[in-house]
């Protein structure tokens, strides 16, 4: 058997979501690749392959071919942030200012000479100079599009080019001259564009920890992150950032979740606390044994899912790429008939120029990546755009109870004492039973019996049943404790569930012995965020839960929603189907820890409250960071908000490019104007959808 290796390594020069492509399609070529996923905004592309097959040279080789550059990295990893001005950037820097001060002298010239303030100027420099700067200028764009070209692509610049080569030919070399001046000032406004919804994603990598101090021999040393290993007790002082998930074994401090909860309310941390890498302990300090570091910890699965997000392109944006590749096709088609019919080359030139189908490629992804960032800065994780669009247009909301609507903290209140058992014997097996599971009824059935002193019993062979219960083996009977179907008991709590507790029956060798009745307290934020949720446009929810009837109609009671009780983890996943055979968009949000089929099931599984819970981030497809109702309508806003974003966009383009093009066809448009028109529709997405950046919130 092989066993795959993966890498991570950094490409530069990718400025789209077509230069993304290329570099995927390039590597995924390669013999012994397994998978191969390109992200812009991380600018990096993560491989897995097989190393009797394929290696890192070879990989990196194929990216250069491809056209891109892969800088050599450090052996620290993840050294990011500002580099050093070098003399290429600077070069780069120089030529492109000096180009944009030529192309405005130019343009000034220009429009002197058209509004008579000057006498031909332009006409008195020779021709052949006049198409030696253009070639400068349009240089780094020929080459993008004989790259593209020769992979049998066709970019937006493709057709300008061909307007370049139009206005040659024609003898135009000072309309060649200011094509290519706006297609290098388009350019960089989409650059700077992209650059600015990225910003989000690279804030957050940038807070990734980088070194720590950890105790070595008796002596605190500073070490990368990267020598950190789980176990090693690491040392926090105060107003310091903690490097390690880990457990805090000595010392008190407030700490602010605000990079993982997007709260910023500080939480208490003293010893027996969990605490997250990426926080920052303030008043205080800490020693931490450390249990997971770097990509590991919870700080760095919220990288991972934001990147792959961006990976995650929306079906939007597919139409977008759809739409885009009819797109260009019709221009060159319009262009041609300009030419057969009207005999006009300016014209000719001006259709190809004035298309600006980069617009359309801009339309989604930049809204997209505004809000994923804009969400991932308040604790709200979302991993894909697919998401907000299906989130946009969901009508079915169906809710888990236990650690969902409650707060997921039940306390046993009460014990009915059965078939002459008392109230510590129920309680002690109970205790034991229990000893392994996750379940949050487990840990008050824990709590119980330590706050009554009750000794920890000897049990064997656990096992749980997902909604259902628990059983063991202690001192050699069967011991179970669940619901009433669980324990197949039929004597009831004598009212207590009318009450709202949830009953856990316990019994010994199938005889019923107690009934533990817990209650869990309602999250106080619950009914004015499903106020909000139905304000926004969906019209049914529904509790699912495993619980009892009347525990069930009591909540949902309270809350004035819909419930069906008993239910199976893979009951509620036939809900969810049942509801999408209707024809319904299902948003179901749960703790993500037993109800993770649903979730997944769901066209948008929400999870809550997840912070270090790993299944829950897996399964879910918004994860909320903190427990926190108010995100839930919030998430929804966002949302909507996006798709609201991108249609507009997708209407402001499309309006924007039919004008042009009319006007270029009948010689109206100047190829002057052509060229100087086709950077605004980039400018307008750019201002509209970096809106989104700014989603209200409680920052
Ligand atoms: P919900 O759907 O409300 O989140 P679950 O599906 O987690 O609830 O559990 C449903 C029911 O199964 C609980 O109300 C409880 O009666 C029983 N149960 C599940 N796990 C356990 C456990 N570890 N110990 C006792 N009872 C359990
Ligand atoms: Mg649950």
């Amino acid at each position: 058997m092989t066993t795959l290796q993966r890498i991570e390594m950094p490409v530069r020069g990718m400025d789209c979501a077509g230069c993304c492509n290329s570099v995927q399609r390039s590597i995924a070529s390669l013999p012994g690749i397994e998978s191969v996923d390109v992200f812009l905004a991380s600018e990096k592309a993560v491989v897995q392959f097989d190393p009797a097959q394929a290696d890192p040279a070879v990989i990196r080789a194929a990216v250069e071919k491809a056209g891109y550059s892969v800088p050599a990295e450090d052996n620290t990893g993840e050294t990011k942030g500002t580099q050093p001005l070098n003399a290429a950037a600077f070069t780069r820097a120089v030529l492109f200012f000096s180009g944009l001060i030529f192309g405005v002298v130019l343009l000034i010239v220009v429009a002197g000479e058209w509004l008579g303030l000057f006498e031909a100027v332009t006409e008195r420099i020779p021709f052949a100079v006049g198409v030696v700067i253009v070639l400068i200028g349009w240089y780094p764009v020929l080459m993008n599009v004989l790259r593209a070209t020769w992979n049998r692509e066709v970019i937006s610049h493709t057709l300008m080019s061909v307007g370049v080569v139009a206005a040659l030919v024609v003898g135009q070399w000072i309309t060649a001259a200011i094509v290519v001046f706006f297609m290098r000032v388009g350019d960089y406004v989409e650059t700077f564009t992209a650059e600015r919804a990225r910003r989000a994603v690279k804030d957050l990598t940038a807070l990734a920890p980088q070194t720590a101090r950890v105790l070595r021999n008796g002596d605190e040393v500073e070490v990368p992150i990267v020598q950190v290993l789980a176990g090693d007790t690491v040392i926090v002082r105060p107003g310091e950032q903690i490097p390690v998930d880990g457990e805090v074994l000595e010392g008190q401090a407030t700490v602010n979740q605000a990079t993982i909860t997007g709260e910023s309310m500080p939480v208490e941390a003293g010893p027996g606390s969990n605490v997250f890498a990426a926080t920052i302990a303030q008043l205080g300090g800490l020693r931490i044994r450390t249990t997971r570091v770097g990509a590991d910890t919870t700080f760095g699965k919220v990288i991972r899912l934001v990147e792959e997000a961006e990976a995650n392109r929306a079906d939007v944006q597919r139409l977008a790429d759809r739409f885009s590749s009819y797109f260009l096709p019709v221009v060159a088609a319009i262009a041609a008939l300009t030419y057969l019919i009207g005999r006009d080359p300016l014209a000719t030139a001006a259709v190809l120029v004035v298309a600006c189908s980069c617009s359309f490629a801009l339309a989604t992804p930049i809204a997209v990546l505004a809000s994923i960032g804009a969400g991932a800065r308040r604790g709200i994780l979302i991993k894909g755009g697919k998401y907000l669009e299906l989130l946009a247009k969901a009508d079915v909301l169906l809710i888990d109870k236990t650690g969902t609507l409650t707060l997921g903290r039940p306390q046993i209140t009460d014990v009915v004492e059965l078939n002459g058992r008392s109230r510590e014997e129920i309680l002690g097996l109970a205790f034991a039973a229990e000893r392994y599971s996750e379940h949050p009824l487990a840990e008050a059935v824990r709590q119980a019996g330590r706050d009554r002193g009750i000794p920890l019993l000897e049990a064997q062979s656990f096992a749980a049943t997902p909604g259902m219960g628990v059983e063991a083996t202690i001192d050699g009977s069967r011991v179970r404790v669940g619901n009433r179907r669980f324990v197949e008991a039929n004597s009831d709590g004598t009212g207590l569930e009318a009450a709202g507790n949830t009953l856990l029956y316990v019994s010994e060798n199938e005889l019923p012995i107690g009934i533990l009745a817990a209650a869990d307290t309602p999250r106080p934020e619950v009914p004015a965020a499903l106020q909000q949720v139905r304000a926004l446009g969906i019209k049914e929810i529904r509790l699912l839960t495993g619980d009892n009837e009347s525990t069930a109609a009591t909540l949902a009671g309270q809350l004035g929603i819909d419930y069906q009780a008993e239910m199976l983890p893979e009951d509620k996943v036939e809900i969810v189907k049942e509801y999408q055979r209707r024809g319904h968009t299902v948003v179901m949000v749960g703790d993500g820890v037993n109800d993770a089929p649903a979730l997944a099931q769901a066209d948008v599984g929400i999870a809550m409250g997840a912070a270090g819970t790993d299944i829950a981030m897996e399964a879910a497809h918004i994860v909320l960071m903190r427990d926190d109702w108010a995100l839930v309508p919030d998430v929804l806003h966002i949302a909507r908000r996006t798709l609201r974003v991108v249609k507009m966009n997708f209407g402001f383009t499309t309006i924007y490019n039919l004008l042009g093009l009319s006007l270029a066809a009948f010689g109206i448009l100047p190829p002057i104007f052509a060229a100087a028109a086709q950077s605004i529709p980039d400018l307008g997405i750019l201002a509209n959808s970096s809106r989104l950046l700014r989603q209200k919130g409680r920052e």
